[in-house]
C-alpha cells in the first residue's frame, strides 16, 4: 500500500484550506467525526484537517480536496459560528468572557482555565479543531478587553 494513503495526522504536513487558504488544523477522523451530522460521516479522509478562519465556511477538509461546510454540523462550532460556546465542553461563551471583561474581573475565564487542565475537559471530540480552546478563550479576552479600552468612558 502507498505510504501516502496510511499516514496519521501528525506526519500529513501542513495543508491549506481549499477555499480561503487558511492553514488547516489537523484532526483525527474521531474529531471531525464527533462533530459532523451521521450522513457525512463518510464524507473525509480519517486524517482531516480543521479550517480554523471564522469567515470560511469550510469546516473540515482533507487531501483530496473533499470539503465539510458549516451545514454539515451537528451544532454550530467557534469561530464559524460567533454565538457558539468558545469551549465546547463546558460551554464557556463570548458573553461570558465579556461579562467579565465588563466587571473587570477574570473569574469566568480563570475557572475555564482550571476546569481545562481536569479531566472534563474532553477537546479530542467536543472541540472542533480536536484542540483545547484555552488559546481560543484568552485571545477573545485580550481582544475583549482591548475594544473596551478603546470606547470613551
Ligand atoms: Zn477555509
Amino acid at each position: 500500500m502507498n505510504k501516502a494513503f496510511i499516514r496519521e495526522p501528525d506526519d500529513t504536513g501542513p495543508l491549506n484550506c481549499p477555499v480561503c487558504g487558511s492553514l488547516g488544523i489537523a484532526v483525527v477522523s474521531e474529531t471531525w467525526q464527533s462533530q459532523v451530522a451521521e450522513e457525512f460521516a463518510g464524507g473525509l479522509a480519517d486524517a482531516a484537517f480543521f479550517c480554523p478562519y471564522d469567515k470560511c465556511d469550510v469546516v473540515y477538509f482533507d487531501m483530496f480536496d473533499r470539503k465539510i461546510g458549516t451545514a454539515a454540523l451537528r451544532h454550530g462550532v467557534y469561530p464559524k459560528d460567533p454565538r457558539a460556546p468558545l469551549c465546547g465542553c463546558f460551554g464557556l461563551t463570548t458573553d461570558d468572557v465579556e461579562a467579565d471583561v465588563r466587571e473587570g474581573v477574570v473569574t469566568r475565564v480563570r475557572d475555564l482555565l482550571q476546569k481545562a487542565k481536569g479531566p472534563g475537559a474532553r477537546c479530542r471530540t467536543m472541540s472542533a479543531s480536536g484542540r483545547s480552546c484555552v488559546g481560543d478563550v484568552q485571545r477573545y479576552y485580550m481582544k475583549a478587553r482591548e475594544a473596551k479600552s478603546d470606547k470613551p468612558t
